[in-house]
């Protein structure tokens, strides 16, 4: 990957490729970048606001609070990452979406949480596409039993599904993986497990978003592609993970 010099840049290279990946497929869906900054720093979320983003996704509850409270609510807050039942409260309390519910466990304690707050809160459900034992997420095989459950929990508003593709660069398997999540997600729509705001499909980071694109994707999730390394953008190195685990707890 090449990296530009400024977020506007970078962005700009982002809305090409995702533009050129729709011609590419005859897709025309609309596609929504989340700019995930975990070990981004102040400086740099500011540059993301100033070009033009407006949702921010974090894997991690305690990193994110504080910038949530320093930028606010002027963009939105995702959670991205792997969600400990002990932050739920908090994250229900701080975040706008939590696009990582991978078990009905989980969802169900996000419910009673939103409703201890009367409030409805939007998620996704996090798939395990490429079935990589490090990886969080419903397995595809019980994906469709476990939305009934939760489409039985209150204050709940699950807005689609989400999944992080095989570590492998292998085009094969990474089509593969998402065009599992589209088919799921069909599968979901055409049962009416879910209402209408059911028409997300989360899949893509900077490496192979392009071909997430071309599988459907309505939501990105850009790090690297429009922050550059993530090593470079670390304040607080004994804080960070780096790259490895890809998707870290939170
Ligand atoms: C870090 C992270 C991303 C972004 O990763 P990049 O490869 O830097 O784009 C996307 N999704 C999740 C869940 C992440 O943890």
């Amino acid at each position: 990957m090449n990296f530009a010099s400024s977020v506007a840049e970078a962005l700009d290279a982002v809305c090409r490729n995702i533009l050129e990946a729709q011609k590419k497929s005859g897709r025309k869906q609309g596609v929504q970048v989340v700019a995930v900054t975990k070990n981004v720093g102040m400086e740099k979320m500011r540059e993301a606001i100033e070009a033009g983003l407006s949702s921010f996704g974090e894997n991690r509850v305690q990193e994110a609070l504080p910038k949530i409270e320093a930028i606010g609510k002027k963009v939105s807050w995702r959670m991205v990452g792997h969600l400990q039942s002990n932050k739920v409260k908090k994250a229900v309390e701080y975040f706008d979406a939590i696009d990582s519910v991978d078990s009905f466990g989980l969802a169900a304690e996000i419910s009673k949480a939103a409703k201890a707050k009367n409030r409805i809160m939007p998620v996704l459900l996090e798939v395990n596409t490429s079935g990589e034992p490090s990886k969080y997420g419903l397995s595809p095989e019980k994906t469709l039993e476990e939305a009934e459950k939760i489409a039985g929990l209150e204050n709940l508003s699950v807005d689609g599904l989400m999944t992080v593709g095989p570590l492998a660069n292998e085009e094969k398997k990474l089509r593969a993986a998402f065009a599992r999540l589209r088919q799921l997600f069909e599968e979901i729509e055409q049962k009416k497990i879910f209402g209408l705001l059911f028409r997300h499909l989360s899949m893509g980071m900077s490496a192979d978003y392009p071909m997430a694109v071309e599988e459907g994707a309505t939501m990105v999730r850009l790090g690297t592609a429009i922050f550059g390394p993530r090593t470079q953008n670390i304040e607080n190195p004994s804080a960070s993970s780096g790259f490895i685990p890809r998707q870290a707890s939170g």
